[in-house]
């Protein structure tokens, strides 16, 4: 990723020669997909495009003026060709006929469907008249840091005028909609000239008569901007360091202390999901001596605004002389303090048909001399929440460097927080998967069993690490899962479960990458078999190392977790039909998968008071896609049973009560049940999963 520094300015990226063939509405997506590319033009979600194109009415075979424009909720840098909604121009220039005001100008989005041009499902968005009205055919509207600096400067007017001159208008603060539709017209009239305006506190609008034009005038005023910065804002950034930044290795060390902790204190109302960033930008606020000043005015254009919440929380965290224990024992207070000052903007601000109060817990935590920690719904919202932060960082750095830094007033944030338009989107949001915002980690997670139990959990929303020592398993593992989940639900670790290191480390990293843990699926395994006479202590011992030992080992390092985040847990072991039924020739691994059993138990009986669940799955002959179930092993089982191989799953299905074969789903599906709330009042349990057999019945 770029540098989102100051420094780099942006590249013009357009190519004749792939623009040569488009259609209009085709250049429209080129155009959007490459300024949504870098992150200094625009935030995720941020900003629309928009061209006005002559197309057919499919009614009336009349050529007719059609505005393209990014429909609601859709992204620039992503968004594909329905992600455009196409409305008629005449139409949306009659509304002006029945506008009746800015008091009633939210009424408006409720007349946007009946523009609709071509049945296009798309929805408009709010933005649609800001579009519509500016008279140029092709508009981008953006939130590129280095405007938003100028934007949110206390003397925005005059700095825009400064560097651009006439060229580029300036419109004070009104909250998009319908109103500022009609302003950006007026503008447009009043200076026939202009190729853009700076809207304070919140970004640019800029046209042009072709898709490049409009594109190359975007970069061009960007660009201009970055340079002013350049030569103006040379000072030490945030008006210079006074805390010291901590080493890569100590910083992540605080970040996994702290972060359960804050999310088990967070977490009541819904589970939440961590993410990290202490990236250069980062670190550059949390060491200087603006942070708790320029922290505590928020931020400033509506995007970031409604991403990161009124402000962020400072930790109480003093990098000159690292105490993270005094830091964890004042967090509760902290958060605390923090939800009582946000209960206390919503009195102050709330109207009269205002929507109820929501989650008054802070969604950016700043770590002095560490990073920042952010926490969300799920994994991708707390990404981008830290990623619409570092906007708004590199916006106070640029801001405070050459002005006064000011955020949005705080009355019109809470309008844009508490808007109802705002919530009737939140109200059509999709219920959350019954596993939102939980974190699981499955050891053995490449294998079989441990795969498809990924599956299964991360078909629920939760957020998975894959355990594993294959790594080659493991890469492919993680790439099948991310592709079919995206990216931001699944890691992996390198993981030997008889090491108590490597334990420690690759929990460590679990916490690093999602903040929490509320699952931990113990199923990393291995079988082996032998008369005992000829079970070598060696052999013996592999087997109570990897089954007996590695299980406390993983279990006892989920339940520090657990305990330090507060938040109960849920502990599923993978056992094995031969836990409770012996079996010849296999003494060493029966007497270990008991072990294991009755580990289970005694957790079940420690872990409860905390809220902390513990279950077992017995499988049993569960052969396909295991990696216990290949080579030696199955060969042994054969000549155990005086068979080949291949006979070997219709000789386990026949011997089932059920005559079933039992597949890695199978199992699976019994470890979601047990760590989902499906089986909140249940532990100390055992599921056989075996397709029936009467020796493992429980007793
Ligand atoms: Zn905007």
């Amino acid at each position: 990723m770029l540098d989102k520094h100051q420094g780099a300015r942006l590249a013009n990226l357009w190519d004749d020669g792939k623009a040569a063939g488009m259609t209009e509405p085709e250049k429209l997506l080129y155009r959007s997909n490459l300024l949504g590319s870098d992150k200094r033009i625009t935030n995720y979600g941020g900003g629309n495009t928009s061209a006005e194109v002559m197309e057919k009415d499919p009614l009336t075979g009349e050529i007719v003026e059609v505005l393209w424009v990014k429909g609601s909720g859709g992204d620039v840098g992503t968004i594909k060709m329905d992600g455009f909604s196409t409305l008629y121009m005449d139409k949306l220039r009659a509304l002006k006929g029945i506008y009746r005001g800015v008091e009633f100008e939210d009424e408006m989005v409720g007349y946007l469907p009946h523009c609709t041009f071509n049945l296009n499902p798309r929805a408009a968005s709010i933005d649609t008249p800001l579009h519509a009205y500016v008279p140029k055919p092709h508009v981008d509207h953006m939130h590129p840091d280095a405007i938003i600096a100028i934007a949110a400067s206390k003397n925005s007017r005059e700095l825009t005028s400064k560097i651009f001159g006439d060229e580029i208008g300036w419109l004070p603060w009104k909250r998009p909609g319908y109103e500022l539709g009609l302003w950006l017209e007026k503008f447009c009239q009043e200076n026939p000239d202009a190729r853009g305006v700076v809207l304070e506190s919140h970004g640019l609008f800029t046209w042009g008569d072709t898709a490049k034009e409009a594109y190359e005038t975007t970069i061009e005023i960007i660009n201009r901007a970055i340079a002013w910065f350049e030569t103006e804002n040379t000072g030490p950034a945030f008006g210079g360091r006074s805390k010291p930044v901590l080493a890569a290795a100590d910083r992540a060390a605080i970040a996994k202390k702290l972060m359960p902790v804050i999310r088990g204190l967070i977490s009541a109302g819904e589970s939440k999901v961590g993410h990290f960033d202490d990236s250069q930008a980062v670190l550059d606020f949390v060491t200087s001596t603006s942070l708790e000043p320029l922290a505590a005015l928020g931020t400033s254009c509506p995007d970031h605004f409604l991403r990161t919440k009124i402000r962020p929380l400072v930790v109480d965290f003093d990098p000159a002389q690292p105490d993270v224990g005094n830091t964890l024992a004042g967090l509760p207070e902290a958060i605390a303090t923090y939800r009582a000052d946000y209960a206390a903007y919503y009195e102050r601000c709330k109207r009269a048909d205002s929507p109820a109060m929501r989650d008054p817990n802070a969604v950016v935590y700043l770590v002095p001399g560490v990073g920042m920690i952010t926490f969300a719904k799920d994994k991708a919202t707390a990404r981008i929440s830290a990623e619409f932060y570092v906007n708004a960082i590199n916006v106070m750095r640029g801001a405070s460097g050459v002005s006064t830094y000011v955020g949005l007033p705080e009355q019109e944030a809470f309008d844009i927080e508490y808007w109802l338009l705002e919530e009737a989107k939140l109200q059509r949001m999709p219920k959350p998967k019954s596993l939102a915002g939980r974190i699981a980690l499955v050891t053995g997670g490449a294998g079989g069993i441990g795969k498809a139990t990924a599956n299964r959990l991360m078909q629920e929303g939760a957020c998975v690490v894959l355990a594993d020592i294959d790594e080659t398993a493991l890469e492919a593992a993680q790439t099948e899962l991310s592709t079919r989940y995206g990216k931001d639900f699944v890691r992996s670790v390198n993981m030997n479960v008889t090491s108590e290191a490597a334990v420690e480390s690759g929990f460590g990293d679990a916490l690093l990458a999602f903040g929490g843990l509320d699952i931990l699926v113990s199923n990393a395994g291995l079988a082996t078999s032998a008369a005992v006479e000829d079970t070598t202590l060696a052999l013996w011992n592999k087997n109570m190392d990897i089954l007996a030992t590695g299980y406390f080992l993983v279990s006892r390092e989920a339940f520090r977790i657990f305990r330090n985040q507060k938040a109960g847990g849920n502990v599923v072991f993978v056992a094995s039909k031969n836990g409770l039924a012996a079996s010849p020739g296999a003494s060493a691994y029966c007497t270990a998968k008991a072990a294991e059993i009755h580990l289970a138990r005694c957790l079940a009986l420690e872990g409860a008071s905390a809220q902390i669940r513990v279950n077992v799955v017995n499988p049993d002959a569960v052969l396909r896609g295991s990696k216990i179930w290949t080579g030696e092993w199955k060969e042994q089982r054969a000549a155990a049973y005086k068979m080949d191989v291949d006979e070997l799953e219709a000789h386990y299905r026949e011997r089932s009560m059920l005559k079933l074969s039992v597949f890695p789903e199978d199992i699976a599906e019994a470890i979601y049940f047990l760590a989902s709330d499906m089986s909140a009042k249940s532990t100390g349990n055992i599921v056989n999963v075996d397709a029936g057999n009467a020796q493992s019945f429980t007793r």
